[in-house]
């Protein structure tokens, strides 16, 4: 069967560690091109400018942008205009104005718009929901705890505008979180904690419709916490690993303890999505992100450095 070819954008850490290698074991895609201004895949037609890649290859149609949320719309946009269908790293951009407008401008082309969610695809992410489906949450606790010297080393543009800082991965949680409740929540209060010389919070507690709470820190050192509970009517639920791992009532129920399912299933589904001709762009997890920066008490806490 021949893959299609996709062209990878934004060479950096989340490229190098997931993208480039979902790529290589795809059924689907084959890495065809990538356009970094730094960054390279050895053996792979590289390009440092995106106008230069849409000239040059208009035989690419599948572009996979994994650049930081700031800079994305610019090249998502470009890309769309240039007819070609677009994958978007989490979170999906800088504001929802412009996710907004890019799922439109996918819509007018005909082309697919997918807005990617890796947590969502966690092993135990559709377990989790079928085991929630039928029973009533009376409450839920996230604990998204990591260590952002060892996930975003170096990386200021998580505490610049628009990096949206700890909400950088606990999005992911609440990715999971809107995909697996059986009646959707609204945030009703939120704490965030800005290091005293930067733009974005490393920290953030969380208060949510439905006795539903979470707890974001990006300070933890040693083992890191991606977890959700939830007490129901009828026993009670844990994913472990961000999603990976589900317990029922303290016992192993479903999953496997590691994150690479992730993103081989966020491009069989690019695939299924081109080939329907769909798109795929749900907000909810952004939204509850806005509404956190909108409503949030914000405190000051010590300076941070890499
Ligand atoms: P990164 O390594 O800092 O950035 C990726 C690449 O984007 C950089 O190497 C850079 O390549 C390019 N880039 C950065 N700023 C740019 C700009 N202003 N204009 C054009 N290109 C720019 O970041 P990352 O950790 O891979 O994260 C990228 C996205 O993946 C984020 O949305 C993040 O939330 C998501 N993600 C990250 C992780 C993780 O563990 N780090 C996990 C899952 C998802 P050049 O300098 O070569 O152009």
């Amino acid at each position: 069967m021949t893959r299609t070819q996709v062209a990878l954008v934004g060479i950096g850490k989340i490229a190098l560690d997931q993208h480039v290698p979902a790529i290589t074991a795809s059924p689907d895609f084959e890495l065809a091109a990538t356009i970094s201004r730094n960054g390279q895949v050895p053996g792979i037609q590289a390009f440092t400018d995106f106008a230069t890649f849409l000239a040059e290859r208009p035989d690419i149609p599948v572009v996979s942008l994994c650049l930081p949320p700031v800079p994305r719309f610019a090249y998502a946009e470009a890309a769309l205009l240039a007819g070609r269908h677009v994958m978007l790293e989490k979170p999906p951009g800088a504001t929802l104005a412009e996710v907004h407008e890019l799922e439109a401008l996918a819509k007018a082309k005909g082309l697919t718009l997918y807005a990617t969610w890796h947590s969502r695809m966690a092993h135990a992410v559709a377990p989790a929901k079928a085991w929630l489906a039928d029973k009533t949450v009376r409450q839920a606790h996230i604990t998204w705890r990591e260590d952002v010297r060892k996930w975003h080393p170096g990386q200021d543009w998580v505490f610049q505008p628009g990096g949206m800082g700890v909400f950088d991965p606990g999005i992911n949680a609440l990715s999971i979180l809107t995909e697996i409740l059986p009646k959707p929540v609204h945030l009703t209060k939120a704490t965030l904690e800005f290091p005293e010389n930067r733009q974005t919070p490393i920290a953030a507690q969380l208060t949510f419709s439905g006795n539903v709470t979470a707890d974001f820190d990006w300070r933890q050192e040693g083992p890191q916490t991606w977890d959700i509970e939830a007490q129901t009517d009828k026993g009670t639920l844990a994913l472990r690993m961000g999603g990976n791992v589900l317990e029922i009532d303290g016992k192993p129920a479903a999953g496997e303890n590691t994150i690479m399912g992730e993103y081989p299933a966020l491009y069989a589904r690019m695939a299924d999505l081109v080939h329907q001709k769909g798109s795929d762009v749900d907000l909810a997890p952004m939204v509850h992100v806005a509404d956190a920066l909108t409503l949030g008490e914000r405190r000051i806490t010590d300076a941070f450095d890499f």
